[in-house]
């Protein structure tokens, strides 16, 4: 491995000395490329460095990656694509995230709070429609106390056979605990960004130390856990992109959402660049490479920036879809960013047949179980190899 690496860098250095030994070095290039990837499918690792070179524009050949990303998805996911449908059920927030649009600053947003049977109800009808998990989330809102969601929780498990993933931000260990105990089987908290520095920006009332360690709670908590990070976020860097991957491998993660930023107009990133499809696909197909048992989504947040890339993400590694099953008349108002128009419409209905059809026409198969997650859980392979050692 140590000889790619050296590989990667004899490449570096000389292009950019300005000699033109791209053409002179192009096929040894592409056999390095081919072992690290042949490697990485083996092994499931890479280095800070050799993740910095494949998301690097001298790293031309992006099929290859994604490519090998689909292939590895489909011998240990299969081609059974998972469906969750989200259930926003308050745009109330008492953080000032500065690329979100629900944002407590921004007060022209009208807030709602979906009420407890209309929860009940939407989650009831997705049942009925096919949907085997719902994901409750919300802004960070602290009218939930954790009696309250743990209720929610309950009711909802009495539904039969649903999954419920629970998405409702940073809380004590005694809340995770709480709403574990309630039956929640998964939880979604981003890291959003693995650089201290970047984090402490964007999130002016927030560390990222403190999201790392409500991560780690979670994992005590037995969740199937959940996180991710925005790809194109204004100041992000190759390293830091490569540190968030590193950071989802060591938190060995259950799932992760990787999606594109999307700049909203009334954030103060609200002229900033969105991430582009191009990077985010790269960083999926790694993740896919790098945590071969994880459930990848491809996030509505790449369907807004272009329709046909959601297809693409499932291409790349991909294998959960995520449709906003949302009671309509609060759709409007969950807009962490500008809305997607795929498979989106009136008719929760509709939501899932225009899924059913795009996984269809890859040739995939719409998942028929609740789709937990299918690896060891957290730790146990480092116990059985201290075991055996011993
Ligand atoms: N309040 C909870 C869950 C709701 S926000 C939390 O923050 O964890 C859900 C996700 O939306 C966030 O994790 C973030 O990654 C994403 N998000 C928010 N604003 C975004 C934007 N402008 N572009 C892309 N993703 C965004
Ligand atoms: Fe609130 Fe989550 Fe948006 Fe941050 S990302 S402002 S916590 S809803």
């Amino acid at each position: 491995m140590l000889l790619h690496v050296e590989a990667v860098f004899y490449f570096f250095r000389h292009w950019e000395s300005g000699e033109s030994t791209i053409e002179k070095r192009g096929d040894d290039l592409k056999r390095d490329i081919k072992q690290i990837l042949h490697s990485v499918m083996l092994e499931n690792k890479l280095s800070k460095e050799e993740i910095i070179f494949l998301l690097s524009d001298g790293f031309s050949d992006k099929r290859e990656l994604l490519t090998a990303a689909d292939r590895v998805r489909k011998q240990f996911m299969g081609n059974a694509v998972h469906l969750r449908g989200i259930i926003e059920f308050s745009n109330y927030c008492e953080r000032n995230c500065r690329y979100c649009g629900l944002r407590a600053a921004n007060r022209q947003l009208k807030r709602y709070r979906i009420e407890e049977d209309e929860i009940i109800s939407t989650a009831s009808e997705s049942v009925a429609l096919g949907y085997r998990t719902v994901v409750l989330q919300s802004g960070e809102d602290s009218f939930y106390e954790a009696d309250k969601i743990a209720f929610i929780v309950k009711r909802l498990k009495a539904l039969p056979g649903l999954a419920v993933t629970l998405s409702c931000g940073e809380r004590s260990a005694e809340e995770y605990r709480l709403w574990r105990k309630a039956g929640a089987d998964r939880y979604l908290l981003k890291h959003e960004t693995a650089d201290p520095a970047l984090y402490k920006q964007l999130h002016p009332d927030m560390t990222f130390d403190n999201r790392r360690r409500c991560l780690y709670r979670l994992r005590e908590a037995d969740f199937q856990v959940g996180s991710g990070c925005m790809v194109g976020l204004p100041g992000q860097t190759l390293e830091a992109l490569a540190d968030d991957l590193l950071l989802l491998k060591e938190l060995d993660v259950e799932m992760a959402g990787i999606g594109p930023f999307i700049p909203h107009p009334r954030t103060p990133l609200g002229s900033a660049p969105a991430g582009t499809v191009e990077m985010t696909l790269k960083m999926l197909a790694l993740a896919r490479l790098l945590l071969p048992q994880a459930h990848l989504p491809a996030t509505t947040a790449l369907g807004t920036i272009d329709p046909s890339a959601h297809r693409k993400a499932l291409q790349a590694g991909g294998n959960v879809v995520m449709p906003v099953i949302t009671p309509q008349r609060y759709r409007n108002l969950y807009e962490i960013y500008p809305h997607s128009t795929t498979c989106q419409d009136d008719n929760p209905d509709y939501g899932r047949r225009c899924m059913g059809k795009v996984i269809a026409s890859l040739g995939r198969t719409v998942a028929e179980g609740p789709g937990h997650s299918p690896k060891p859980p957290f730790g146990r392979m480092r116990v059985v190899r201290v075991k055996m050692e011993g």
